[in-house]
């Protein structure tokens, strides 16, 4: 099988498949995308400009039996952050990729203004013909592209927030059923790749295979123990297919960390109503089409995501994510679960980052705009995004710029990337990792909630200051080296308890390619991504001035455990160093 990069050029629509450059030899996922970037992208060039590159690519365990391991990370300069970007994305694309012998699809360059494009893929042949889908968002988009080109591809594609370049644009990727649910969310990615006048790629899998294994017994026996440890850990195995991520709400809410109204406390009145025990009651109570344990992918075997369906039973979407739930629940004081899953569906639909947007209309709530808790009146302005109305764009580009727009003190961002659903008073451990990771703030770049309220890789007071920094960048640095892979991060809770499942990645990393790689070598690993990244932000101008939280975080006291974060500055300069 061969193995290829794949360069499209927007402005000269050259498509060129080449061979892989040494320098990113060993490489897959999150540490190819940023490697890419950091090497072939001026840190300081405009972000929706001709010089800044979008690139796909599935992780090193892409296009094998490993369970979960079908991820895609797309990389750029974020315009939101003004740094390094990687974010990823289930669906079917990353594996069908992967299958093609694609490992890494970079796409340049800008097309000429107001014209639209799409990239017809298959393994052999790449080619960007005119669009025929722009203007529409990604539902329509998606069913007019499967007429066209049928069933068996999967599809990525920016809905209209994309074409307007929004900041909080996102870009979809279809799960198993065809649907464009999957998103890479954050930072603006979508608005990149409408920049570049590409609004969809099709991914027609035919001839693919999985990978050649160099030791196809060891690689069997060790991917059956990763998968067994998946299963009997109870979050992986139990959790999360019972209730989704929406698991959280009420663990959030008991542990007095679910940021509600702004930011402003930590437990929500309605928070049984947006939970993942109802939304599970709900979804058999209804029945239809409705989907418990539902796998965005081909190998996913946690299932987190389920279809929500409707009062009548029909789908709605996919079931929203706990960030979701927090973001357009708890945090905008609303606490209609049929409500928020049609939020949810508009931002996969208009592609949008749930996070960002759902942060921006609470933003948008405490600047009176309309009051907490309004459920159609939120309706009414998620609505305008697709329009592209004045409010519509604000909204679509997040919360920074919603928070200055309305001229707003308390705008929960780091790097120009809305806190997610954990508050960094209350979860010390998530708030050192929303200030220092290269990303801007982000959750999933170092998951503390497993040691500070899951007890999950050991116990670290989420209240305290000992310790934090610690688990920060251990998670950090493991974090790169699992989105390297592309395993889905849910599987770190059974890695994190369960050191057996780290030595079956390793032995299948080394099954794969013949290496002879040892535990250290992840941490290695996820070490040179990090400072990949870091050396790309520095050169961008985002110094460690910019790896703080707002300061009102450090100003107010946060009930009901009426704590401030109080990492020093000097305390968060060293959670990147080693
Ligand atoms: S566990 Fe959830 S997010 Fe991860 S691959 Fe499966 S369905 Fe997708």
């Amino acid at each position: 099988m061969e193995f290829k990069i794949l360069r499209v050029n927007m402005a000269t629509k050259e498509c060129r498949f080449e061979e892989i450059p040494a320098q990113y030899f060993g490489l897959g996922g999150r540490g190819l995308t940023s490697t890419i970037i950091a090497s072939e992208v001026e840190p300081t060039c405009s972000p929706l400009g001709p010089h800044n590159k979008l690139v796909f690519a599935p992780g090193l365990l892409g296009g094998t039996n490993c369970a979960n391991s079908n991820r895609i990370s797309v990389g750029c300069k974020s315009p939101m952050t003004g740094g390094i970007k990687e974010a990823n994305s289930g669906g079917q694309p990353g594996g069908h990729l992967a299958q093609m012998g694609i490992t890494a699809l970079v796409v340049e360059d800008i097309a000429e203004d107001g014209s639209w494009y799409q990239l017809e893929l298959t393994k052999d042949n790449a080619k960007l013909v005119p669009s025929t889908v722009n203007g529409l968002n990604n539902y329509d988009a998606v069913a007019k592209l499967t007429e066209q080109y049928g069933k068996d591809c999967s599809y990525i594609s920016i809905g209209r927030a994309g074409e307007f370049k929004l900041t909080a644009a996102s870009i979809a990727f279809t799960d198993r059923e065809l649907r464009p649910a999957r998103h890479a969310g954050r930072g603006g990615v979508g608005a990149v790749m409408g920049s570049k006048g590409l609004k969809a790629i099709i991914v027609n899998p035919e001839g693919g295979a999985n990978h050649p294994l160099k030791n196809p017994d060891a690689f069997k026996e060790s991917a059956k123990r990763f998968a067994k440890a998946l299963m009997d850990h109870p979050v992986c195995g139990q959790g999360l297919p019972t209730y989704g991520t929406a698991v959280l709400i009420n663990i959030l809410h008991e542990a007095g960390g679910l940021p509600t109204h702004n930011f402003k406390t930590g437990r929500f009145d309605g928070h049984d109503a947006v939970s993942g025990e109802t939304m599970n009651q709900i979804t058999k109570e209804r029945g239809g089409e409705g989907v418990v344990s539902h796998g965005c992918m081909t190998g996913c075997i946690m299932r987190c995501s389920g279809i929500f369906p409707d009062k009548k039973g029909k789908a709605v979407g996919k079931w929203p994510e706990y960030e979701t739930l927090w973001a357009f629940g708890p945090n905008s004081g609303i606490d209609d679960l049929d409500m928020i899953a049609r939020y949810d569906k508009i931002c996969d639909d208009v592609g949008v980052d749930t996070i960002d947007v759902g942060c921006a209309l609470a933003l948008l709530m405490d600047a009176g705009v309309l009051k907490f808790g309004d459920a159609e009146g939120a309706l009414q302005l998620m609505e305008e995004i697709s329009k592209g109305s004045a409010i519509g764009r604000v909204l679509g580009c997040g919360t920074a710029v919603t928070g200055k727009v309305y001229g707003l003190r308390r705008v929960p961002v780091v790097k120009g990337q809305s806190l997610p659903a954990y508050d960094p008073r209350a979860v010390k451990g998530q708030g050192v990792t929303y200030a220092t990771t290269p990303m801007g703030a982000d959750h999933t770049a170092g998951y503390a909630v497993t040691a500070n309220i899951l007890n999950v890789g050991g116990t670290v007071d989420p209240l305290g200051k000992n310790g934090q920094i610690e688990l920060s960048r251990n998670l950090q640095v493991a974090t790169a080296a699992v989105d390297t892979t592309g395993l889905c991060l849910f599987v770190a809770f059974a890695v994190l308890d369960n050191p057996d499942a780290l030595v079956a990645i390793v032995e299948m990393l080394n099954a794969k390619y013949g290496t002879s790689l040892v535990l250290d070598d992840v941490t290695s690993l996820g070490k040179k991504v990090l400072e990949t990244e870091i050396d790309f932000n520095r050169r961008a101008g985002l110094t460690e001035a910019a790896d703080r939280l707002p300061d009102y975080f450090s100003d107010e006291k946060f009930a009901p455990h009426n704590v401030k974060f109080d990492i020093t500055p000097e305390d968060l300069d060293e959670v990147l160093k080693w």
